[in-house]
């Protein structure tokens, strides 16, 4: 079934869990994310950044994904990730996406309040969930290289969410997008502490990398969305190579495309049961 993502986070922030939220870029990560979804018996996100949008238009995908999860046996989303201004999230409103981020962090705190509020002002017209971000988060969507985040303030964090009426809030803990090249230094105690001043579910940006504890940990401790992006580029393209280069003839994009499918159906079962969704839906 097709549904927002709001009563999905509450469900997960009650009940110590995460919804993963997955990245895709084409037709086989969609319909490799709801196959991993229903054989896990999971809810599940599928999202898409503003550069896939330039990529494949939010028709595309909303066309896609609607189809595909009228027809699921479990409840799917399909999310706008960091939506750069209020024109993209409005657009991906009106193609019929069921929730949408508006990521303003980068503007000083008034600026990002009144962006996100404008947002939520119009989904909410709409029945659509609002994502806001505040303490930005390292690193670039859209790209491999990941440096280091910074942390969000919990009063702050509070203060926003209450001011914009956001239904979900991406905080910083310190990770950042992208791969790792060295570990970051994670504030896990800024999830217990932001939770203790706002009832709105918090979402974990720059998981790719991270090892599975600490992502299980993070969700246990009222992580109830966490966004995977890299790692489903990243074994896409090395299952499309390494069937290419196993076959030389190898023309027909129905082949590789199977394998490339197969590879992320894989990465998003494993990133289900660290996110202990499995059996939720
Ligand atoms: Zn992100």
């Amino acid at each position: 079934m097709y549904v927002t993502s709001e009563k999905l986070l509450l469900d997960a922030a009650g009940g110590g869990y995460a919804v993963g939220a997955f990245n895709a870029e084409n037709a086989e990560m969609v319909w490799a994310i709801i196959t991993a979804a229903e054989e896990a018996r999971s809810p599940v996100i599928i999202q898409t950044t503003p550069g896939t949008l330039k990529y494949l238009p939010e028709g595309y995908f909303a066309g896609m994904v609607k189809n595909a999860a009228q027809a699921a046996s479990v409840p799917v989303v399909l999310h706008l990730d960091h939506g750069s201004s209020f024109e993209l999230a409005k657009s991906c409103v009106e193609h019929g996406y069921s929730s949408v981020m508006i990521d303003g962090s980068k503007l000083p705190f008034e600026e990002n309040a009144a962006l996100t509020k404008r947002v939520c002002d119009f989904a909410r017209r709409c029945g659509i969930p609002v994502e806001g971000e505040i303490g930005v988060i390292g690193g670039k969507e859209d790209t491999t290289q990941a440096d280091s985040g910074v942390y969000t303030d919990p009063a702050q964090a509070a203060a926003f969410a209450s001011a914009t009426g956001v239904s979900s809030l991406a905080i910083s803990i310190g990770t950042a997008h992208g791969f790792y090249k060295t570990a970051p230094a994670l504030d896990l105690d800024l999830i217990p502490e932001t939770k203790k001043r706002t009832d709105v579910p918090l979402v974990l940006h720059g998981a790719s990398g991270l090892p599975d504890e600490t992502v299980t940990r993070a969700a246990r401790l009222g992580m109830s969305k966490v966004n995977f992006a890299t790692e489903l580029r990243d074994v896409y393209t090395k299952a499309l190579k390494e069937y290419i280069a196993s076959d030389s003839g190898a023309f027909d994009p129905k082949k590789y495309g199977s394998h490339a499918r197969t590879a992320v159906k894989e990465l998003v079962r494993h990133k289900m049961s660290v996110c202990m969704s499995e059996g939720r839906a």
